[in-house]
């Protein structure tokens, strides 16, 4: 089934922040980030472990939720299953950038960088955010990221919860 067409200009803003993406992250003399990729799926497509893009420390993983799991003898074979949660290390926050157009962007750090990060980091925080957008709507089907929106930069660490 085809989309129904997004807001005007869509498209094009689209574009140019993809542009906006490589001029910043594939710069000559290189990003800031420890794990610009910091995303990472298992074979189903589902996330299996965050990192903190900045420093590149994992913030959040798969671990066994023990209150689900189910122990069966099959013959002479025991076979366990267990459910895996998403779990965050004490060190994820949230960490809320203040953009320059007076928005807020809400992107996962360590409890340290969210504390140190300067502008140079935080700008190429928010390109590797918008590069996982572009990936999420281009091959993992996500949903479609409001590009008209997205294009502005961070101004100041902001809060962090
Ligand atoms: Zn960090």
């Amino acid at each position: 089934m085809a989309r129904p067409p997004g807001p005007p200009g869509r498209p094009q803003k689209k574009e140019k922040i993809k542009q906006d993406i490589t001029d910043r992250l594939d710069r000559p003399e290189g990003h800031t980030l420890g794990a610009r990729d910091y995303i990472r799926y298992g074979h189903r497509g589902n996330e299996e472990k965050i990192m903190c893009k900045i420093c590149g420390v994992v913030i959040a993983s798969l671990i066994p939720d023990d209150s689900f799991k189910e122990v069966q003898q099959r013959g002479n074979q025991t076979v366990i299953r267990e459910r895996l949660v998403m779990a965050q290390t004490p060190q994820y926050v949230a960490l809320t950038m203040e953009m320059d157009d007076g928005s807020a962007h809400e992107t996962p750090a360590c409890l340290n960088c969210a504390n140190t990060a300067n502008l140079d980091q935080l700008e190429d925080a928010y390109m590797a955010d918008l590069e996982v957008m572009l990936d999420l709507e281009d091959n993992r089907r996500g949903g479609e990221a409001p590009w008209e929106k997205l294009d502005r930069k961070p101004v100041s660490r902001g809060s962090i919860r």
